[in-house]
């Protein structure tokens, strides 16, 4: 009998490596810092009104289902999933819109957009088709231990021109410049500037139009409360306001321990740690004065983070017929990511992901109000340590003042709100530099070059979550679960 697994963190990621260690019959303890679980999939309550922190598009609905299957039980039975269409409005400066879509709708707006691109874009889903085969269907869940592993699927991405970016390759098929911007904008869901990420993230567009867009009923802390009671109906111990605080590692008896000390106890022995925590974190913080960590950390300090987000939730004493999720683009794309990615000042303008959830589910407020939330990508704190304390009230207030053109008057009917900025990112998550999605998927420091889930020179030390393989985002973190759950049960023989 081996001594339970710490699992640190319950993100997405935490908790799919936690639900497959406990129903394969390995014990697990998880440790989360917060007083809620789920991480960047936090809840806000605030007088009736209720928001999700963090993830709003629930893509991939097979992947969560499984987790489900592997204990006997059908994810109907603990959480509804809601279908969104549009999947996406997307609103210009210049008063061009497009309903984004999966069927066959979605080729009449194109139709009407831009007539000479439909068949450009018709040779796009194709090539996506093939991206997702091999990105998602194929690796997404195959941990990169190995460079031979690199290797064998090296000819597959230089077949799909994996070093174009997603900009670039979108724009090979189609002429419509608000058409680009509208099949390329998604990297920015898992972090990713579409002029700097690899091609390989078209794929989202193949995963959205072949399973959908959903929204959880009761939004997605109903969601994150599924899985955790799937988690503990499976004998998982969930630790609330436990962070924690270092990680020790013992050698005795030919047996290497790890001891965590967390809020309130100390040096628990473990067999080993799946860390879910922030990556720098993990390594700078709870493994220090292991020499490997320390290695470990300078290469995190000298490699590129995705950049950070101001989020602006509101709650509003009526309801605006918006879509469920719109895309309001600003007057600049590529050089406001250019600002975001890699400027050193916060950009004049901003582009904006408007939240809506009250349109699927109007329970998620009072009777009668709306409740939504605003997001604007910004600067990590590594390219532009701002105030954040003092700027955000005059910049959420920029932020209203700019959607009423979508939301007339809607400043005079907020009556709660309240932001989270790279400040609470870094505070809150000890996200390095704040950053809103952990390390960049560039394809430098994607598969065998992202951290891997098994750490190679600390045994007994796995990964989960946004920081290793695959990456970040819902779909790709609970893929991370699956890779690391399978090492740490090879690992044991299981
Ligand atoms: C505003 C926003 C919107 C997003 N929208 C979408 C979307 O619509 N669709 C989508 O697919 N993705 C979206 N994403 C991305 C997605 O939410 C993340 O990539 C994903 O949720 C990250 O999961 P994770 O497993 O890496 O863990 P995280 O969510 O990062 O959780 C890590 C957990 O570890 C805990 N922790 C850290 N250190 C310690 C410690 N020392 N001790 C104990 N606990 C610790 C933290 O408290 C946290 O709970 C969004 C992200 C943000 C920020």
């Amino acid at each position: 009998m081996v001594e339970p697994i710490a699992v640190i963190g319950s993100g997405f990621g935490g908790l799919s490596a936690a639900i497959r260690l406990q129903a394969a019959g390995v014990d697990t303890v998880l440790f989360e810092a917060k007083d809620k679980p789920g991480g960047r999939a936090y809840v806000h309550e605030d007088s009736g009104y209720v928001f999700d922190a963090g993830p709003t598009v629930i893509t991939a609905p097979q992947a969560i289902d499984e987790l489900f299957e592997l204990a006997g039980k059908r994810r109907e039975d603990y959480v509804e999933f809601l279908p969104v269409t549009p999947f996406y409005r997307l609103l210009w400066d210049d008063g061009t819109e497009l309903d984004y879509t999966g069927g066959a709708g979605f080729l009449d707006e194109i139709a009407r957009l831009s007539p000479d691109d439909v068949a450009g874009y018709q040779r796009f889903v194709d090539y996506t088709r093939r991206v997702f085969q091999k990105g998602y269907v194929e690796l997404a869940a195959e941990p990169f231990l190995r460079f031979s592993d690199m290797v064998r699927v090296a000819p597959s991405l230089v077949r799909l021109r994996a070093d174009r970016s997603v900009y670039a390759t979108v724009a090979r098929f189609v002429k419509n410049e608000h058409l680009r911007q509208a099949l390329s904008f998604h990297s920015l869901l898992v972090g990713g500037n579409p002029f700097e990420t690899s091609s390989i993230y078209t794929l989202i567009h193949h995963l959205e139009r072949e399973w959908g867009v959903f929204f959880p009923r009761g939004g997605t802390g109903a969601l994150v409360r599924a899985l955790v009671r799937l988690y503990q109906e499976l004998g998982g111990e969930l630790r609330l306001n436990a962070p924690v605080e270092r990680v020790e590692l013992e050698h005795s008896a030919g047996c290497l321990r790890h001891l965590v000390s967390s809020a309130g106890r100390s040096r628990e022995p473990f067999h080993a740690v799946v860390s879910n925590a922030d990556l720098h974190h993990t390594y700078a913080r709870l493994y220090r004065k292991q020499p490997a960590a320390d290695a470990m950390r300078q290469k995190l300090e000298r490699s590129e983070w995705s950049m950070s987000l101001f989020v602006l939730y509101f709650g509003t004493d009526r309801s605006y017929p918006i879509a469920h999720h719109n895309v309001l683009f600003g007057p600049r794309y590529r050089a406001l990511l250019d600002e975001i990615f890699h400027g050193e000042s916060l950009p004049e303008d901003f582009s904006l992901y408007l939240h809506a959830p009250t349109v699927t589910d109007p329970s998620l407020a009072p009777p009668g109000g709306g409740a939504y939330y605003v997001l604007s990508p910004v600067p990590h704190l590594g390219n532009a340590r701002l105030d954040w304390d003092t700027l955000a009230p005059r910049y959420a207030e920029r932020i209203l003042a700019a959607l009423e053109r979508w939301m007339p008057d809607v400043r005079r009917h907020v009556v709660v709100q309240r932001a989270t900025t790279p400040l609470d990112f870094e505070r809150g998550l000890f996200a390095y530099q704040g950053s809103a999605f952990s390390l960049a998927p560039l394809l430098t420091q994607s598969a065998w070059f992202r951290p891997h889930n098994k750490d190679s020179r600390i045994p007994g030390l796995y990964l989960v979550g946004a920081g290793t393989h695959p990456g970040a985002g819902v779909p790709g973190v609970v893929a991370s679960g699956k890779a690391t759950a399978r090492l740490v049960l090879e690992d044991l023989g299981a």
